[in-house]
């Protein structure tokens, strides 16, 4: 990876002092762990938008799609201040090209989930999302959002970590043109790593690959980052990598002795039944990767989709 992803996150997050009780809410895993491989750019609405640290808590109210934000205790109404400045800074965030964000979770202004809105009897309901969130998601329809709280989990965390690294190989490789042979480079080397999502998505983008002399290359990109980033977004299962091992499998036909293919049987056997994470298949396919000096395999990103050091194929 040449250089470090570019990440929004909210400020708080990052150990800044800035909500509303002059607390910060610090995410070790995020700042220590992730942070090896981000840069960060970060935004706390409430204090941007030009609220003071302290200050009153805001919350959601009325209709869950269209909520108001007002201040708990006073009742004052900033909707229109929040959203006046959300549209501003998503405007300005187009120059930072994000290849994600991670948003504090419950927020009435960063929340991406099921955030409090208060109904007129003041009874809360967990169906909002925070105002700046709702602005950066329409904006931004495509780019990966997760919640700290959510990257906990370690199949959530996989996936957001995978979509944000394809997302950020995918700007380098148009950083050098928008050519044909970009295209199908980009897409022979993901090939696995998008049929491990959706083999549908892996049928129309090699298709689109295939047709992209016949129609303008601008649209042929647009639609294959349309397609990429969809077909991340659908949870890979333990049934679809099994499919994609026994693919990469079938390229040893010839050089596995029955014993070896025996083994290898075994070990993605044992990892269908959950009893071993990928990491172990995956490792012996990439032994042999190495030892046979497979080279479409080689280029494979569903071999080594992260870093290793990330621990993310670790769980069965
Ligand atoms: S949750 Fe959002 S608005 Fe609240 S302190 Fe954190 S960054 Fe600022």
């Amino acid at each position: 990876m040449a250089s470090r992803i570019k990440i929004g996150i909210s400020s708080c997050l990052l150990g800044q002092p800035v909500r509303w009780n002059g607390g910060h809410k610090l995410d070790r895993f995020i700042v220590e762990t992730l942070g090896q491989y981000l840069e960060f750019v970060p935004v706390c609405p409430e204090v941007e938008a030009g609220f003071p640290v302290p200050r009153e808590t805001l919350r959601l109210v009325g209709d869950p799609e269209r909520p108001r934000l007002v201040t708990s205790r006073t009742n004052v109404d900033h909707t229109e201040r929040m959203m006046r400045w959300a549209d501003g800074r998503v405007r300005e965030l187009e120059r930072e090209d994000l290849c994600g964000f991670i948003f504090k979770s419950d927020s009435p202004s960063s929340g991406l989930l099921r955030v409090k809105v208060y109904t007129a009897k003041g009874m809360p309901e967990k169906k909002g999302v925070g105002i700046f969130a709702r602005t950066f998601t329409r904006h931004f329809p495509l780019v990966p959002v997760e919640e700290e709280g959510r990257l906990n989990d370690p199949g959530l965390r996989e996936a957001f970590i995978e979509q944000i690294f394809t997302l950020q190989r995918w700007r380098e490789a148009i950083a050098g043109g928008r050519h044909r042979r970009t295209l199908v480079d980009f897409h022979s080397r993901h090939k696995f790593l998008v049929l491990s999502h959706s083999p549908a998505h892996a049928r129309a983008m090699g298709k689109l690959v295939a047709d992209a002399a016949g129609r303008p290359i601008a649209a042929a990109f647009a639609e294959y980052e349309r397609l990429l980033l969809e077909a991340l977004r659908l949870r890979s299962t333990v049934a679809k990598h099994v499919n994609v091992l026994e693919h990469i499998m079938g390229y040893f036909k010839r050089q596995l002795s029955g014993d070896e293919k025996q083994e290898l049987l075994e070990v993605i056997e044992s990892y269908r039944r959950e009893y071993v994470p990928l990491i172990v298949p995956a490792t012996l396919l990439n032994h042999y990767v190495r030892k046979y000096d497979e080279p479409y395999l080689k280029q494979q990103v569903y071999l080594n989709p992260h870093p290793l050091a990330l621990k993310l194929r670790n769980h069965a």
